[in-house]
This record gives structure tokens, C-alpha cells and sequence, in this order.
């Protein structure tokens, strides 16, 4: 009897002996139709975590380096990915769910608004964060349409369902007070004929409209009769209330508002010729402008001389070459510092009177840099600076020694009651000085008189093309 517990343990030794070959037996049949054993069929992958597909293999019957991994997983994206392991003949696919299961976190500010502003959820989120797009919506039913205090409930949801029920103070107000409005303390002042933008430095202010309107009531001011006046800046937000604010302005005096004037303009001097224009000039009694680098500093005395006369001299550039003068808009103001300096050593004066290259309109810059022109034509204006193109061409660039009855034709060929003729003082432009005395006294007999541009004489902008 004693022997019988002794059988017992050989017996279940057995079984378990057996059951252990059993089980490694059937693992290795196993293993030998599936020898990429994988974590899972179907893996959930949060949003943004990062993701290896190698490291879902849990075991590889062979060298694990000859398993293939077909298919891409983008884990910032939500979806169902399949990816398909392959191990010679042997293959498995497996879904991977790319899953927002975080909610969003929410900070809410509350709000105090006039009775006219639309109020949606969103309007009381300061800041949310979670992986995915978030959409609000409000709890309940809202009605604000009623001045008070309201505690709402807004759900925010993100694109994996996930919600965030968060609360905020809602304050709708009747709006009594009318907008502000302000403006610097400079003063308007404009010549006659002439319309400043009388909006130019004003701003306007609500406590609750955002967009305010801003009208300017110039009924009071008669535009043809120089003077002193008031203007009327009338302000309104969107519950109607209405602010005014009035500012004086000056109209000056325009000698030239009922003149004909012709500007002679002669570009890329001082030069030989310099002496033979001025001559001229003065013969006739007539003011020009000279536009000048400073390409021949030799002539700069003349510059001098046509100063003293009354001329006005501008600035062309220093150097009048394109590849530089328009490699960059730093390029070009060095260059424009340039010859303002050499102006000024000559004549004591800053001048602030510019003609292009080519003019405004020219296309040539655009090889060195495009959009250059769009930027200096503005940027010169913004500080303080004028540019002048023409609107009369004699034609003088196009070739040198161009007959003289030729540029006449051309440069007389203009009607408007401001003209600004292009000509040219060089060396090889003899013609031009030739053709000189004809156009001024076409012009005279006409009835112009001519005068030196200034900062706020009539100034032809051509259209920019770069
Ligand atoms: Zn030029």
C-alpha cells in the first residue's frame, strides 16, 4: 500500500514529460507555418507616439533581418493603417489603428460684449491643446439675447470623439459709448487743388466694436478758395453710437494751379554740354532740372553755376549702372546716399528730388532683382522723398546724334497743362542742346512758363512693371 503514492508521482511525471513534448511540438509546427510571430493583429497606436512596425515582431523562426515590412503608418494622422510582414513565403498583415483617445485640454477666458455681437463657443477659448482638430459647441440651448450674466457650458471635442465639458462668464452689455477717435498733432496743410488722404493718421477706437466706421464730413471746407477750415471725423460702432471730432486745416495758395508748366528736365550730367544749356536757359529766361551722378566730377562746378541761377539740381544715381543700382534696395540707397552727399558738398543742400534710372517704369532692374521697383517707388515716398518720371519724351536716349529737328518734333508733339520733358546732358548728346532753344520757345509761344521742380511740384509716376 505504501508503494501506491510513488506511482502517483511517476505517472503525473510522465504526463507532464509528455504534455511538455506535446506543447514544443505543436510550438514548432506552429512556428514552422507562422515564424513571425507579432504582438498583436490589430495594434492601437496613440496619436503623435511614436511608431517602429520592427518592433511589433515578437519572434522570428530565422534571421530577423530578412523579414520584410510592406506598407507605412503616419502616426500625426488619424486611420487604420496595414502593414504586411513578409518572411520568405510566409506573410501577415497587420492593422494598425492610429487613435485620439486623449481629450482635450481646455483654459477658457470669459467675455464681455455688446449686445450685437454674434457669440459662438469658440470666442470663450483662450487655449486648447490636443492632437487632433477640436470643434465647440454649447452644452445647452444658449439665448444671450437678453443684457446679464450667463454661465455657459461649452463641450469641446476633438476628431477621436474625445470631450472636455469646460464653463466660462458670458457678460452681454448695452453699448452707450461711441468709439474714440485720435490722430497725431500734425497739421493739414495742402495746396490748393491738391487732396491730401485726411484719414492718413487717424485711428479709431471701440470699446466693444472691433471695426468701427470712420467717416470724414468735409462739407465745410471750400476746396477752391484757400483758407483756413474744420473737418468733421464722424466715428460709429455697431450699436449706433456716434462720436465727432473736428480738426482745422489750411489750404494754401497754388500759384501753379491754373499755370501751364513745362519742366525741362536733363538727365546723367553734368557733362560738357552743362555749360551750353545753361546758356541757353538764360537766354530764354527759363528754369530747368538736373538730375546728375557722378560720373564726371570734373563738370560739378557747373551744377554750382545752375544752382546759383535757380536751377534745381536732383538726383540719377552716383554710378547710373543698373547691374548695381538695382542688385538690392540697400544697393540702391547707398548709392542714392552717394550722390546726395556730392550734391551737398556742391550746392548745401539735401535734396530729396529723384529720378530713376530708366524711370519708375522700367523693366531692366527686374534681371537684377524683381520687385525691386515696387518696393523703392514706395519706400522712397516714405521717406520724404519724391521720384519724377515724364511725361514728355524728346527721345534723345534712343541713339546719340539724333537730328536735332527730330527731338524738336517729339519734344513739342506734348499737350497737357503739366509737362515734364526727358532730355539728356552728355557728351555725345549735342543734338539735344541744338534742339534746345526750339522746344522752349514752342512752349512759350503756347503759353507755358517753365519752371525748376520742387518736392511738391507735379510729379509723373509711370506705371511700376517690376
Ligand atoms: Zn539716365
Amino acid at each position: 500500500m505504501k508503494k501506491q503514492p510513488r506511482t502517483y508521482k511517476i505517472r503525473y511525471k510522465r504526463v507532464f514529460f509528455a504534455a511538455a513534448i506535446l506543447f514544443t511540438g505543436i510550438s514548432f509546427l506552429y512556428l514552422l507555418f507562422h515564424p513571425v510571430l507579432l504582438k498583436a493583429s490589430t495594434i492601437e497606436v496613440e496619436i503623435n507616439s511614436e511608431f517602429k512596425p520592427e518592433d511589433q515582431i515578437l519572434f522570428v523562426l530565422g534571421d530577423d533581418k530578412e523579414v520584410k515590412i510592406d506598407g507605412e503608418v503616419d502616426t500625426s494622422k488619424l486611420g487604420e493603417y496595414t502593414l504586411n510582414y513578409k518572411f520568405h513565403q510566409y506573410q501577415k498583415e497587420v492593422k494598425i489603428k492610429v487613435q485620439d483617445t486623449k481629450a482635450p485640454s481646455i483654459t477658457t477666458k470669459n467675455l464681455k460684449t455688446d449686445m450685437i455681437q454674434d457669440i459662438e463657443p469658440a470666442s470663450f477659448i483662450e487655449k486648447c491643446e490636443d492632437a487632433t482638430e477640436v470643434t465647440y459647441h454649447f452644452a445647452n440651448q444658449e439665448d444671450f439675447s437678453k443684457p446679464g450674466r450667463y454661465e455657459v457650458q461649452i463641450i469641446a471635442t476633438d476628431q477621436g470623439k474625445n470631450e472636455t465639458k469646460t464653463s466660462a462668464i458670458l457678460e452681454r452689455c448695452e453699448d452707450k459709448q461711441g468709439p474714440t477717435i485720435e490722430h497725431s498733432d500734425k497739421r493739414i496743410e495742402f495746396k490748393q487743388g491738391l487732396l491730401p488722404d485726411f484719414l492718413e493718421d487717424v485711428s479709431i477706437k471701440d470699446d466693444f466694436d472691433e471695426n468701427p466706421s470712420l467717416d470724414t464730413d468735409t462739407s465745410q471746407v471750400n476746396f477752391d478758395q484757400p483758407g483756413d477750415y474744420t473737418l468733421i471725423y464722424i466715428g460709429r460702432d455697431r450699436s449706433g453710437n456716434e462720436t465727432q471730432k473736428t480738426r482745422s486745416l489750411t489750404i494754401l495758395k497754388n500759384e501753379e494751379l491754373n499755370q501751364k508748366i513745362v519742366y525741362l528736365t536733363f538727365d546723367d550730367g553734368p557733362s560738357k554740354n552743362t555749360e551750353r544749356i545753361l546758356k541757353i536757359l538764360d537766354q530764354y529766361d527759363v528754369k530747368a532740372t538736373f538730375f546728375v551722378t557722378g560720373n564726371q566730377p570734373s563738370y560739378n562746378d557747373w551744377l554750382k553755376v545752375a544752382h546759383e541761377k535757380g536751377h534745381t539740381i536732383g538726383l540719377h544715381t552716383f554710378t547710373h549702372d543698373f547691374a548695381s543700382v538695382y542688385s538690392s534696395t540697400d544697393a540702391y540707397y547707398d548709392d542714392l546716399r552717394k550722390i546726395q552727399d556730392m550734391v551737398k558738398d556742391i550746392i548745401s543742400e539735401e535734396v530729396k528730388l529723384v529720378r530713376f534710372p530708366g524711370g519708375s517704369s522700367n523693366t531692366i532692374s527686374k534681371q537684377y532683382s524683381p520687385k525691386i521697383m515696387t518696393i523703392l517707388t514706395k519706400s522712397l515716398q516714405d521717406k520724404g522723398y519724391q521720384y519724377f518720371d515724364w511725361n514728355c519724351d524728346s527721345g534723345d536716349a534712343s541713339g546719340n546724334n539724333i537730328p536735332a529737328d527730330t527731338l524738336i518734333q517729339n519734344a513739342t508733339a506734348c499737350q497737357s497743362q503739366y509737362i515734364n520733358i526727358l532730355m539728356h546732358d552728355t557728351a555725345a548728346k549735342d543734338t539735344t542742346v541744338e534742339a534746345l532753344p526750339k522746344i522752349i520757345e514752342h512752349y512759350k509761344s503756347e503759353g507755358y512758363v517753365f519752371k525748376a521742380i520742387e518736392i511738391d511740384s507735379f510729379a509723373p509716376h509711370h506705371g511700376v512693371n517690376n
